[in-house]
């Protein structure tokens, strides 16, 4: 078992982290993951139990009262809460997705007045919303706008985003949309500005869920993590001050894709933790199941399946801390974070798989949770860019076209 759990060195520090989430998540969060999955029901406990140790203020730096974590320990947390339940570890990524866009891009008093309170107290709940019904692989086709109302002041936002995580329970919102500005000459083209995408005018904007024309709406009913939160939201006349820009006109889809390299390696982690998980469980049912008189585990078959998943979740999890590696050395972890979350979600999509496999037909029941398992570990293939996303960005990077 131990085997299983191979991964590149962690530091004193890193390792207390690791050892206070692994009982957290196995004392405060496995325990109610079945029952909230069947709910559809957010397991708001547990949230309250993750700011309680501090951890949804996991990104946001320690002058606004954060925990200001490095990438392997942003990593080990994820890998660890989802070990409890993806759902919850899902929300949290996302939370920290938010922070990090108001800690980066934030004015001084932006940060102030939020990052604190979502350190400290978990709420308001961040969101992040980048992706629309018609534009998901391809976020620069977005149809979202935001019009610049020269005499408030103010960007009028409409339009609709689609699959957001905690689109119910959020509280303030990270949103890209195009801005329209006909005031502003060359809004419409590259100005040779390394930072503005070349589509032209998507920009980033903090947007507080009370405003009016934010409108949520029904949750998503899902093959899988039923606990968490996804809903559309749309804007309808959605007026924010021009303060609320985050980023330069412009320069939001380069943002987005900066803050989603970080968030990648954190899926990946959260896959390595669900695959683990998945593990553990047929581990224990493969030594107490007997057939042909003894333990399954003793059917050579068996034993290789073991072999094949314990190898793949350590290379999947030395993925994860190589491109934390990189990103703590200050290098380009593109590629590296997509090949961990190619590589990691397979990976979960393999173990769960097995893992219900080694149940035979006890794992087709809700009575286990590898069931759940294997239909959390769907998401981990789609979400923050698809499989075939991350392996146009790895090709990208090793074929350097
Ligand atoms: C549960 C859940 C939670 C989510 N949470 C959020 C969130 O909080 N915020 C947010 O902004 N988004 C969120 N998303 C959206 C998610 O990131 C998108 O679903 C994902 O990026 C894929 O976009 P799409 O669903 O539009 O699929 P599409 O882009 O329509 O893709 C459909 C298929 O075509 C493939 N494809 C598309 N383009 C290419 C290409 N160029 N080359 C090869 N294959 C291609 C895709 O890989 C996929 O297999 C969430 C989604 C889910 C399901």
């Amino acid at each position: 078992m131990t085997g299983a759990r191979v991964g590149s060195s962690l530091t004193d520090e890193q390792e207390a982290i690791r050892d206070l989430v692994r009982e957290f998540a196995a004392e405060e969060v496995r325990p109610g993951a079945g029952e909230a999955d069947e709910a559809e029901s957010f397991p708001e406990d547990a949230w309250d139990g993750l700011a309680e140790l501090g951890l949804t203020g996991l990104t946001v730096p320690e002058a606004y009262g954060g925990f200001e974590a490095d990438e392997t320990t942003y990593a080990v947390v994820n890998e660890e809460l989802a070990y409890g339940h993806l759902a919850v570890a899902t929300a949290l990524s996302v939370h920290c997705l938010a922070t990090s866009c108001i800690a980066e891009f934030g004015s001084e008093a932006q940060r102030e007045r939020w990052l604190p309170e979502m350190a400290a107290e978990g709420r308001p709940v961040g969101m992040f919303c980048l992706s629309e019904p018609h534009a998901g692989s391809n976020p620069a086709e977005m149809s979202t706008t935001a019009e610049y109302d020269p005499e408030t002041d103010e960007y009028v936002l409409d339009g609709e985003k689609q699959w957001i995580t905690n689109g119910k329970r959020g509280g303030v919102a990270i949103v890209f949309a195009k801005a329209v500005d006909p005031g502003a000459e060359g809004a419409e083209t590259d100005d040779g500005d390394a930072d503005r995408d070349d589509t032209g005018s998507i920009t980033q904007f903090l947007v507080p869920a009370d405003t009016e024309g934010f409108e949520v709406g029904e949750k998503e009913e899902k093959l899988g993590l039923r606990a968490s939160d996804t809903t559309g939201i749309s804007f309808d006349d959605c007026r924010v001050p021009a303060e609320n820009r985050l980023t330069e006109e412009g320069e939001g889809l380069s943002a987005a894709f900066r803050t989603l390299t970080g968030g990648r390696i954190g899926i990946a982690a959260q896959a390595v933790g669900l695959a683990q998980a998945a593990f553990d469980e047929a581990e224990s049912y493969a030594a107490e199941r007997e057939q042909f008189g003894g333990p399954i585990d003793d059917i050579q078959t068996i034993r290789h399946t073991f072999a094949e998943m314990a190898t793949d979740i350590s290379a999947a999890r030395l993925l994860v801390r190589e491109a934390c590696r990189q990103a703590e050395a200050g290098e380009d972890n593109r590629v590296a974070a997509s090949q961990a979350k190619y590589r990691a979600s397979e990976t979960a999509m393999s173990v769960t798989n097995e893992a219900v496999q080694i149940h035979g037909g006890y794992g087709y029941t809700t009575e286990f949770d590898v069931e759940r398992f294997y239909r959390d570990a769907k998401i981990t293939e789609i979400y923050e860019g698809t499989t075939e996303i991350q392996k146009t960005i790895i090709a990208q990077g090793v074929l350097g076209k």
